[in-house]
Formats: structure tokens, C-alpha cells, sequence
């Protein structure tokens, strides 16, 4: 559960339902260290030359009008963590289901990327590669590996785990099917 695996990590007693919301507003801010934040202003406007996200208010977003001042060319965040395949999230699939299902699972990362893409512009995968009988799927954030995660289970249950780095910036998922 991927609740109970962050709660492992946590060194602080407040109620698990104040715990959690604050963690989940946390979550979908940027992180102050992550060097793939975007040094823009908060008021500025830019659109990302490479897929088109477009950032105002602060934050990046699929659509949207920038402007009306003027709209700098930025390649975003995202973008940038697939150039330099410089991951936030991994999922790594294994066992003997994968062999007769690989196509399938393939189908649910990416529809996963999809659907996570919708509300979390820069959450996108860097890869999926296949490697010693393994499945690897990269991400540019947490929130689409914790997504394929619980996907997976969802479609065909097998065991998952979820770990968080000490800072939270990176979440490896384990999925495992015999
Ligand atoms: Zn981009």
C-alpha cells in the first residue's frame, strides 16, 4: 500500500488524516531542491517550444492561454528530465506473467501516461525498457510511477511495493506477477 509505505518514512506524530493531506499538497508542489524546477517568475508566461505545455500562474499546464505581457520559449521541466533521462520514478515489472502480458502492460503505461498527463502536464515516461526478463518503465515524476503502480494491481493484482527516497523526490515501484 502505497499509503503505508510513506508513512515508513515518516518521523513526525500528527494524526495520519492531517498527515496525509499535508503530504498530498506537498506532493503536488515542486520541490524547492528538484534542479529541473523551472526558474521562472511566478507572474511570467512561457510555452515549451518542444510539447507544448504552457506555463502561467506559476505552473505548468497541457493548455491554457500565457500572456498577456510576453511569452518566453522555455523548454519545460519535463521535457528536460527526457533529454537527460534524469528519472523521478521508476517501475520495475517482473515475474512470469510479464512474458505472456508484455503487450498489454505496455498498453497500461502508456495509458497511464495518458490519463496522469491530463491533470500533471510534466509527469511523462522517459522509457520502457525491457532488460534481463524485466520490464522498466522511467518517469519524469512520482505521481505516474505511484499511477502505473496502482494500475497494475488494479488490472491484474500481483504484489506491489512503493519507496519513497529519504527526500521524496524519487519512488521506485516494485510490481511482481507469477
Ligand atoms: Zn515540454
Amino acid at each position: 500500500m502505497p499509503r503505508a509505505a510513506i508513512l515508513t518514512t515518516c518521523k513526525v506524530s500528527t494524526p495520519m488524516d492531517k498527515y496525509q493531506k499535508s503530504r498530498k499538497d506537498k506532493l503536488f508542489k515542486s520541490h524547492p531542491f528538484d534542479p529541473y524546477a523551472t526558474p521562472l517568475r511566478p507572474g511570467g508566461s512561457a510555452r515549451c517550444p518542444q510539447c507544448g505545455a504552457a506555463y502561467h500562474e506559476g505552473e505548468w499546464h497541457l493548455h491554457g492561454p500565457v500572456g498577456p505581457g510576453p511569452v518566453d520559449a522555455t523548454v519545460c521541466p519535463a521535457c528536460r528530465r527526457i533529454e537527460d533521462r534524469a528519472a523521478a520514478g521508476q517501475v520495475r515489472i517482473s515475474g512470469r506473467f510479464l512474458a505472456t502480458h508484455e503487450q498489454e502492460i505496455r498498453q497500461l503505461i502508456h495509458h497511464a501516461e495518458q490519463q496522469e498527463r491530463q491533470t500533471h502536464v510534466l509527469e511523462r515516461l522517459i522509457a520502457v525498457d525491457c532488460k534481463d526478463d524485466e520490464l522498466l518503465a522511467t518517469t519524469t515524476g512520482t505521481h505516474l510511477a505511484n499511477r502505473i503502480g496502482h494500475d497494475l494491481e488494479a488490472a491484474y493484482d500481483g504484489t506491489c511495493s512503493y519507496r519513497y527516497s529519504d527526500s521524496e523526490v524519487y519512488l521506485s515501484v516494485d510490481w511482481h506477477r507469477d
